[in-house]
């Protein structure tokens, strides 16, 4: 199969505001390393990805580049960047930040469950129609609310799947779509794959990560990652 090339745009400039914490939930310590560090070792160690753009607050750039990128060695991420004020608008600078690539997995620093199978699968899901997200069947009924609370309607449950990272696409589709959504109103987006979703009539293949791959975002999330940690391979 043609060789090509993966960058990973790894994001960690989230203020982090549901962990009512001081410190941002990607930099927390899971077993004594940040959260931040095991995905950026997944993708270090991954053969299938060629470089990493880090991207993350102004003020935490210096901490990544010593505390993590170079105590760690992982000699993958070509560059730590200052992200933005939205999630997109640190996707964004991502985007611009990449050279010369062919697909790039866009990945939450604040999810570090990864693994080398979940990124397998998602590159072989993108191949088939350029954009690709990673997810799980929901567990969990979903309903939809209306404005005073009450139910609307109930997604038929097989259908249903809750998304994770990476989200993974063609390189120039996922650029194209940024810079043609940027000129609307992008209220409401929360993931990449919205982008493509609204602007390109591509379809967004779903690829499955784990049950694992959860987000840290509020204080339960880092005793069900120690609890992981604890009963895995992932130590
Ligand atoms: O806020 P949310 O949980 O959706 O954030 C998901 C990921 O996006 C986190 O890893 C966070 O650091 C990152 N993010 C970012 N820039 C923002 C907002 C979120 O890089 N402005």
């Amino acid at each position: 199969m043609e060789q090509k090339k993966c960058t990973a745009i790894v994001l960690a400039a989230g203020q982090g505001k549901r962990m009512h914490s001081k410190v941002q939930k990607q930099f927390l310590e899971i077993q004594g390393h940040p959260v931040l560090y095991y995905s950026l070792r997944c993708f270090q160690e991954s053969t299938l990805i060629e470089d990493i753009i880090l991207v993350t607050g102004e003020e935490a750039i210096s901490y990544c580049e010593k505390e993590i990128v170079e105590k760690y060695g992982f000699a993958k991420v070509k560059k730590v960047i200052a992200g933005g004020k939205e999630r997109y608008d640190s996707v964004y600078a991502g985007l611009l930040a990449c050279e010369n690539t062919d697909y790039v997995f866009i990945h939450d620093g604040a999810r570090p469950f990864i693994t080398e199978e979940i990124l397998e699968r998602g590159l072989a899901a993108v191949r088939e129609t350029g954009a690709c997200v990673v997810g799980m069947p929901s567990k969990d009924t979903v309903k939809i609310s209306d404005e005073n609370g009450c139910v609307k309607e109930t997604p038929d449950r097989s259908c249903v799947w809750n998304i994770q990272t990476p989200q993974i696409f063609e390189y120039s589709l996922i650029r194209e779509a940024h810079e043609s959504i940027r000129k609307t109103d992008m209220t409401g987006i929360t993931d990449d794959a919205m982008v493509v979703e609204q602007e390109t009539g591509v379809k967004v293949r779903l690829s499955k990560g784990s049950y694992q791959n959860i987000k840290i975002t509020t204080p339960e999330d880092l005793v069900i990652a120690e609890a992981f940690f604890n009963s895995s391979a992932f130590s």
